[in-house]
C-alpha cells in the first residue's frame, strides 16, 4: 500500500480540503524518496560518537553535525521546491525564487541548514536577505529537505543505539521537542519526534515539555468513544501533546502519518487554549 492509500485511511480525520491533502501527500511522497537517497549518506556519521553523545544525554545530531554536502542539501531543496511549485500556487513564485538563487550559486544552503537545525531563524533570514529570496520560503524548503535526511539518521540511530536510557522529552536524534506520542499495543507509551520520526519510551501522563506528571495538573480530551486519538494539556507549562492509542487503532496506519492523522487534535488544542 502506497502513502496515498495510507492517507486515504485517515482522510476523514484531516481537517483540510482535498487540494491541501493532495499537496501534503505529494510532499510526503517526495520526502519518502529523498529519505532512501539520504540513507546512503548516513554511513558517514560516526555511530560510536553518536552512542557516546546519547549516553551523555545529548542528541545524536550534536555528534553527527551536518554530515550532508552542499549538493545533497541542494538536491533536497530542489525536489521539495518542485512539489511546492506544482501544488501550492500561492507559494510557487517564492519557491521559484529560491531555486533561481541556487542556479545562480548565490545561496549557501549548509549555512541555512545549520541555522535551521539550531533553530536560529535570524541567521536563516540574514542568508535569505543576502541572496534576495523570501526568508520563509527558504527556511521551509530547507527544513522540508532536512526532514528526510534526519529521518534517515533517526532510522540508523534507532537501529544501532539503545535509547532505553534516554529519559528526556526532547528527541534523542534531532534534539527538538515533540507534541506527539503513542500507546503501543502492550500499553507502553512512547514519544515520537514530529521532525525526524525517532521513537523513545517515556512515562505516560508526563508532560514532554516541562516534565510535570501530576495527574490533576494534566487535562485530556478525546474525540469520543472508540476513537484512538487523545489530546493532553499540561496546566503547568501550557503545552499540549497528542496521543495515538494503538490498542484501539491497530497498526494499519503507519506511525510516519501520526502527526498528520492527529492534526485534528491541534485544532482542538487551539480552541481549548484560546
Ligand atoms: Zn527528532
Ligand atoms: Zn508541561
Amino acid at each position: 500500500m502506497g502513502i496515498r492509500e495510507k492517507i486515504g485511511l485517515i482522510r476523514a480525520y484531516i481537517p483540510a480540503d482535498d487540494e491541501t491533502v493532495e499537496a501534503l501527500a505529494a510532499l510526503l511522497e517526495r520526502q519518502e524518496a529523498l529519505k532512501s537517497r539520504y540513507s546512503q549518506s548516513v554511513g558517514r556519521v560516526d555511530m560510536e560518537a553518536v552512542r557516546g553523545a546519547i549516553a551523555g544525554g545529548k542528541p545524536a545530531i550534536s555528534a553527527a553535525g551536518l554530515w550532508l554536502t552542499e549538493e545533497e542539501v541542494a538536491e533536497g531543496v530542489r525536489e521539495v521546491a518542485s512539489v511546492v511549485s506544482e501544488h501550492i500556487e500561492s507559494e510557487s513564485e517564492r519557491a521559484g525564487g529560491v531555486v533561481r538563487a541556487l542556479d545562480e550559486g548565490i545561496l549557501n544552503l549548509r549555512r541555512v541548514a545549520l541555522a535551521v537545525l539550531r533553530g536560529d531563524l535570524e541567521e536563516a533570514e540574514r542568508a535569505a536577505g543576502e541572496a534576495g529570496v523570501d526568508p520563509r520560503a527558504l527556511t521551509s524548503l530547507v527544513a522540508w529537505a532536512l526532514q528526510p535526511a534526519l529521518a534517515a539518521l533517526s532510522d540508523a540511530v534507532m537501529g544501532a543505539v539503545d535509547l532505553s536510557s534516554w529519559s528526556s522529552g526532547r528527541c534523542p536524534v534531532c534534539g527538538g521537542y515533540t507534541a506527539l506520542g503513542f500507546m503501543d499495543r502492550d500499553g507502553a507509551f512512547h514519544l515520537k519526534c514530529q521532525f525526524c520520526g525517532a521513537e523513545w519510551g517515556y512515562p505516560s501522563g508526563k508532560c514532554p515539555f516541562c516534565g510535570n506528571d501530576e495527574p490533576r495538573l494534566i487535562g485530556s480530551a478525546d474525540l469520543g468513544e472508540g476513537k484512538p486519538l487523545v489530546l493532553n494539556i499540561c496546566h503547568v507549562c501550557g503545552n499540549y501533546w497528542k496521543v495515538v492509542d494503538e490498542r484501539i487503532s491497530g497498526t494499519s496506519v503507519p506511525r510516519s502519518l501520526y502527526d498528520l492523522w492527529t492534526l485534528v487534535l491541534d485544532a482542538v488544542a487551539r480552541r481549548l487554549v484560546a
